[in-house]
């Protein structure tokens, strides 16, 4: 079977050997049995249900809430030689009936749909004559973003529900593979149970960023300034992100920054949600370009953003959970060349996170019960941030043991 997979995957995607937790998710698909793959974004999940969708007789269902990268991922298939679909609200109704009707006809080997798709009657019908006995058949349903299925994820989305109410209606169960790049166990858990995976086949990877490295410092709040200009004057020459948890800190450092790193000809662009659509626009162009090296921003930035050749990343501010860290840090070094990552903390930042978890507008979908579980959830989360700026371990173990990702720390020569 791996033989053919791997043919698989040079024939239409060119590569000559699998990442090594893709390897585990297709031969478990492969051979039947249901699978949970936890990797970051850009860790390789889509191959993971392409190369068995192009195997296997039939027509597999790729969930997906990403509307607008479903056009983007059929183009590229298409290119390849594939043969996918996807039925999506962006089609008109004439173009969904020539969808339907051509997969109906086994023409496609993969169609992507949005979980609100899946309640349809029209698609259902499809779908239950596609999978009965005589059928052209559906060996696999591929769930992407499964975090989504569950209430303590951050991207609950209640159509999600549907999708094991969908796969229980089917004349017979497909494989179910469910992908995410979530790092809480009740959230696995979750995902497990919502989309009824039948002991899955669990596969964590992807996580390491060997060329990342990863260093705290505690300061007091003048000093960090004071680093983080050290710091930049003596990367002139480099491109680098700043992150502070408040608009106002964002204001206020950019501002220093700018005048003090005047001299050595560094220019500091800045980002937050408060300033207007058009400056935000132009700051962001002015870092990509590489005409601003330097970019003081809260979280609102970075989103969708890959320059690859940012060399640092600090954090002027505690963030609320390693997982949002992780997420901001890992813009440095995109290209794989050695990039530096710092947080710099203090006292005061968990003060202000603790501060942030109790002023929240609590969610009025929730019930008390459930919003006391979700604030009870934002301080566990603290607490593992708490616990990697005060550890003296290894802090790259530190994350990689968060995620579940322990199989890269034994790789010898790994660096900490
Ligand atoms: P994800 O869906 O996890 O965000 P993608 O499936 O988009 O990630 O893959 C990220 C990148 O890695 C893509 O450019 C893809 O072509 C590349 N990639 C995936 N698997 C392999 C592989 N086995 N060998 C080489 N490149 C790969």
């Amino acid at each position: 079977m791996a033989g053919t997979a791997r043919e698989t995957l040079k024939r239409y995607f060119g590569y000559d050997s699998f990442r090594p937790g893709q390897e585990r998710m297709v031969s478990a698909i492969l051979s039947g049995r249901d699978a949970l793959g936890v990797m970051p974004t850009g860790a390789g999940k889509s191959i993971c249900y392409q190369v068995p969708a192009l195997m296997l007789p039939g027509i597999t269902f790729v969930v997906s809430p990403l509307v607008s990268l479903m056009g983007d991922q059929v183009r590229a298939l298409k290119e390849i030689g594939a043969r996918p679909s996807y039925l999506n609200s962006s089609l008109t109704p004439g173009q969904q009936n020539t969808v339907l009707k051509r997969a109906a006809e086994g023409w496609y080997q993969i169609m992507y749909v949005a979980p609100e798709r899946l309640a349809d009657p029209r698609f259902l019908a499809f779908a239950q004559a596609a999978a009965a006995p005589g059928g052209i058949g559906v060996p696999l349903v591929a769930v992407d973003e499964a975090h989504c299925v569950s209430q303590w994820g951050q991207d609950f989305r209640p159509s999600y529900l549907q999708i094991a109410d969908f796969i229980d209606a089917l004349p017979q169960r497909p494989v179910v593979a469910a992908f995410t790049a979530t790092a809480t166990d009740r959230v696995r858990e979750d995902i497990a149970g919502m989309l009824h995976l039948r002991s899955p086949e669990t596969v964590v990877t992807g996580f390491d960023r060997a060329n990342l490295s990863f260093n705290v410092e505690e300061l007091g709040d003048k000093a960090k300034a004071e680093w983080i200009y050290a710091y930049a004057s003596t990367h002139a020459d480099e491109s680098g992100i700043v992150y502070c948890a408040t608009r106002k800190a964002v204001d206020e450092l950019a501002f220093e920054l700018g005048r003090r790193l005047e001299g050595s000809g560094v220019r500091v662009a800045r980002y937050h949600a408060g300033m207007s659509a058009a400056d935000r626009a132009s700051e962001q162009a002015a870092f990509i370009a590489d005409v601003a090296p330097l970019m003081v921003a809260t979280n609102a930035f970075g989103m969708g953003i890959d320059k690859p050749n940012v060399r640092y990343v600090i954090h002027h501010n505690v963030p609320e959970s390693i997982e949002a860290y992780y997420q901001e840090a890992g813009r440095a070094g995109r290209d794989g060349d050695p990039a530096a990552c710092y947080l710099l903390w203090n006292g005061h930042d968990f003060g202000l996170r603790r501060y942030f978890i109790e002023k929240d507008v609590p969610d009025d979908t929730l019930s008390p019960e459930e919003r006391e579980f979700a604030r009870q959830n934002r301080y566990r989360l603290l607490a593992q941030m708490e616990g990697y700026c005060q550890t003296t371990g290894c802090l790259r173990a530190y994350i990689l043991r968060y995620f579940g990702d322990e199989g890269a720390l034994g790789i010898e020569g790994a660096p900490c």
